[in-house]
């Protein structure tokens, strides 16, 4: 990559992650009992679009033991609880520069503390990154700031490197500490995302999937499934997509659903099935994505 190409794309990063932050300030104002899920991932990927960009990845909204990838079907009808801990993780991507960030609103009231535990572990991780340091040793830094105030940091699911078109590129960064020896360098660009969770701090896969992304160009049977894979390998390329997004790519619901049957079989998609605490217990998360600079790290998704 010469100069000019490397420029272009860290002001890409800084750009989606400008984006990024001003839409998640948005989500307080949206997410409020009564609200309609799916209302509230098409205004959010909508304003993504209004700015310019492009959605890296569907607007998750994980409430209370959910804790990641959930997004609402197109006929959801879903409404948000009076008391829900609503959790809203959204991607910008310009040109695949993706600013990842979640933020968690708690309806209740009841559980400022919990919301605390995952802001506070985020902000001590990003003051520890700089180059030289290992990712096991921010694990160690996020595990201390949420189990000090008492609840459990969720111990499978990480932070991650972020490359262009790559949402999850191989790096992770533990929320518990970790021999993980992964040392950060200069020009790195990691999402951090520490969960806090009243539960048991693992989640499990349940049966609800509603987000995919390519994997594989198989040899398929139906005409509808090949037009599909081609829409979706030009449009999303093998950044997360929903189901959701596919409803106009075809007259027929029976069309797309045979089409989407056969790429799930075939192999053709990765599925991420909605996670939720296997101890039931109510989950927060706060992401930021950061660049690591000379001395220390900076954040992208911020104004
Ligand atoms: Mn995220
Ligand atoms: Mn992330």
């Amino acid at each position: 990559m010469d100069d000019e190409e490397k420029q272009r794309m860290l002001k890409n990063f800084s750009d989606a992650g400008k984006i990024a932050s001003k839409i998640a300030s948005e989500v307080p104002k949206i997410v409020v009992p009564g609200e309609s899920y799916f209302d509230i991932a098409e205004s959010l990927e909508k304003m993504i679009f209004d700015a310019g960009a492009k959605p890296a990845f569907p607007v998750n909204i994980s409430v209370n033991d959910i804790a990641a990838h959930f997004t609402p079907e197109a006929d959801s009808q879903a409404l948000i609880g009076e008391k829900d801990v609503v959790k809203v993780d959204l991607g910008v991507q310009i040109d695949g520069c993706i600013g990842d960030i979640a933020v968690t609103v708690d309806l209740s009231g009841e559980h400022g503390k919990l919301l605390e535990a995952s802001q506070a572990a985020l902000e001590a991780a990003i003051s520890t990154i700089k180059p030289n340091v290992s990712v096991g040793k921010v694990g160690a830094v996020i595990e201390r700031e949420i189990v000090s105030r008492g609840f459990k940091p969720i111990q499978n699911l990480t932070g991650h490197k972020i490359v262009p078109y790559i949402l999850h590129a191989g790096v992770e960064i533990p929320n518990i500490s970790s021999s993980a020896s992964y040392e950060f360098k200069e020009g790195d660009i990691f999402a951090v995302e520490p969960f806090s969770s009243t539960g048991s701090g693992r989640v499990a896969d349940t049966s609800q999937v509603e987000i995919f992304s390519l994997q594989a160009a198989p040899k398929l049977r139906l005409r509808y499934s090949r037009e599909l894979l081609n829409h979706i390998s030009s449009t999303y390329f093998s950044l997360p997509f929903a189901e959701r997004w596919l409803r106009n790519v075809f007259n027929s619901k029976m069309a797309l659903s045979a089409a989407l049957r056969e790429l799930l079989n075939s192999g053709a998609l990765h599925p991420y099935p909605v996670l939720r605490d296997t101890g039931k217990g109510i989950v927060s998360q706060h992401e930021h994505t950061i660049i690591v600079e000379h001395d220390s790290a900076r954040m992208l998704t911020s104004p």
